[in-house]
């Protein structure tokens, strides 16, 4: 009896230390809690959420998952592919980006609209944006370099800028109906009307060409003889009554591997 109440008295104490049960934690030591996420507050009434904010939407008294309000999500546009100039990224040439032209059978995927084309270390303006391919893009600061030079050795002058009729447009070749599309039509054709001259002069056909042994009617020539070694087709005054006021330069593909050339 003596040992058991010992037993007793030494044992109650120990039973004793372990009543205090720890109880759960607060809230707010939760809240502080790293790495734990928290229920997301619920939005202030007629509040907009930000595009990134978790899909499912769920209030903390509702018993399930919430299906999203308002208008289902606009279907993506598709993507519209384009590929880069290597005459613009290099600097030769000055334009932007125009999106994919479709109309009929015309078009062009990556169109640009050339501002001004490098010729001997400048860049020489265009008098209005034409609507131009890469590869037209691409021929023509050597066919301007080349009459800017001229200019330079014969004329004591230089292009001031190069005046531009019609660039892109879908017709037919020569505007005769059910004739071929003209390369106009594909952003691969440019008319030049003329030039402006750093000395003021203004030279444009049909008039410049009229007298070819004047100044403005050799410049012209060289103009139009230039463009055959820089485009595929060249046309001018010579080359029939629709040309007699312009010439005509483009990239179209002429011969079984597009190296023949049309130079009238
Ligand atoms: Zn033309």
């Amino acid at each position: 009896m003596t040992v058991a109440l010992i037993f007793l008295t030494l044992a109650l104490p120990a039973q004793a230390q372990q009543i205090p049960v720890p109880l759960p934690r607060s809230r707010p030591d939760v809240v502080a809690a790293p790495g734990i996420p928290l229920p997301r507050p619920r939005p202030a009434p007629g509040a907009t959420l930000p595009e990134t904010a978790a899909p499912a939407e769920q209030a903390p008294d509702s018993a399930g998952p919430v299906e999203p309000e308002g208008e289902p999500e606009a279907p993506k546009p598709p993507r519209v592919y384009q590929t880069a100039c290597p005459a613009v990224l290099a600097g030769m040439v000055e334009a932007r980006t125009l999106p994919p032209l479709a109309e009929n059978q015309c078009g062009e995927r990556s169109p640009l609209a050339v501002t001004g084309v490098l010729a001997n270390g400048r860049m020489v303006a265009l008098s209005a944006e034409a609507v131009l391919d890469c590869g037209m893009a691409t021929a023509l600061p050597a066919w301007v370099a080349a009459i800017d030079s001229y200019l330079v050795a014969r004329e004591n002058t230089r292009i001031d800028a190069i005046l531009v009729g019609t660039s892109y447009m879908c017709r037919p070749r020569n505007h005769v109906e059910d004739a071929d599309l003209s390369e106009h039509g594909f952003a691969n054709a440019l008319d030049v009307m003329g030039f402006k001259l750093a000395d003021g002069r203004t030279v444009t056909l049909p008039e410049g060409w009229a007298d070819a042994l004047s100044p403005e009617g050799r410049l012209l020539r060289f103009a139009h003889d230039a463009g055959c070694a820089s485009f595929t087709t060249t046309l001018g005054p010579e080359a029939n009554a629709q040309h007699g006021d312009h010439l005509h330069l483009d990239l179209g593909c002429h011969g079984q591997n597009c190296t023949g050339r049309l130079c009238e």
